[in-house]
């Protein structure tokens, strides 16, 4: 088969778009769809400090090689940090692929463990308390790390390698656990505040097969270990769900979160408070949506 572009032969076929593209066009896509999804969402600015959470995932990688890419474009400062929960064979192989891409990059790293924040490790906690499903446990805490990470780093924003599926996936999710206003917050505008640094998500619009696809062309290693405690998540019910639909319904994934980007103004005015209306945790002192936070519910 034939590139859609020219006359190379296809190495991938779109579905969505009923595309197959040669490897020069399918890079060349996947970085005009990460510039334009920056721009759309004005996610950067000349002189931003950027914290790229790094977890040595894929999707994490390809957002560190795609934002290394972009900084001959435009200046602004990069460091990345890591969350180490403590999870036995699972996190340090991907901890390793993470100071390697930042080793190869040239980027300042950074690693905070759950056990210098939270007392313990992932493990500990769920050794503790087996009635609580861990993902619970590591999604509050893992989400607080990043925020006061970012923060100690000064940096003035945080990336995260959110891709589309993982959007889709939060979208259904909220819907399904009847949570809307949890899905009002989700996307928060890009407000500063002094305790709440802006997320940022430069993958949203792209799907997760094609980050490997891109971190395999660009030769960026690639870890196929999956988190012990994955097939606990509700994520993981939600994911497998949505990949089939879009086996049948090519597209599915792009139509949620167009769907969800549609109503989202909606859902914030009826629900939602920004960064700048958060309170503070009267305990910890981080930002928090209503009283003690989640972080300090979980710990005491
Ligand atoms: Fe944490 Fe659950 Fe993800 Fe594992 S699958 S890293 S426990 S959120």
């Amino acid at each position: 088969m034939k590139c859609s572009q020219c006359k190379n032969n296809a190495i991938v076929f779109l579905p969505y778009s009923s595309k197959h593209l040669c490897e020069q066009h399918f890079i060349r896509m996947f970085d005009k769809r990460f510039r334009k999804t920056i721009r759309l969402f004005s996610m950067l600015r000349k002189g931003d400090r950027i914290a790229v959470g790094l977890s040595g995932g894929k999707d994490s990688c390809v957002l560190l090689h795609s934002l290394h890419q972009l900084q001959k474009d435009l200046p602004f400062e990069m460091i990345a940090i890591t969350i180490d929960e403590g999870i036995k064979g699972y996190r340090a192989k991907t901890l390793d692929i993470a100071k390697k891409q930042c080793e190869i990059l040239g980027i300042e790293h950074r690693v905070f463990t759950f056990k210098e924040v939270a007392g313990k490790t992932l493990d500990q906690i769920e050794k503790d308390d087996e009635d609580k499903l861990p993902c619970s446990f590591c999604g509050v805490i893992r989400r607080y790390m990043l925020n006061k990470g970012a923060r100690e780093v000064g940096a003035n924003k945080l990336a995260i390698g959110h891709n589309l599926d993982d959007v889709a996936q939060t979208v259904l999710m909220n819907i399904m656990r009847n949570e809307p206003a949890r899905l009002a917050r989700f996307n928060e505008p890009i407000v500063s505040d002094k305790k709440f640094i802006p997320r940022i998500k430069p993958l949203m619009l792209t799907p997760e097969k094609e980050n490997a696809i891109y971190a395999m062309m660009k030769g960026i290693e690639l870890e196929r270990v999956e988190c012990p405690y994955a097939h606990f998540a509700f994520r993981s019910h939600v994911r497998k769900m949505l990949n089939e639909s879009e086996e049948r319904y090519p597209g599915t994934k792009f139509k949620i979160v167009n769907s969800f980007l549609e109503i989202e103004d909606a859902l914030r005015n009826k629900y939602g408070k920004t960064a700048s209306e958060l309170g503070v945790c009267p305990t910890c002192g981080e930002a928090s949506s209503k009283g003690i936070c989640m972080f300090c519910k979980m710990i005491s």
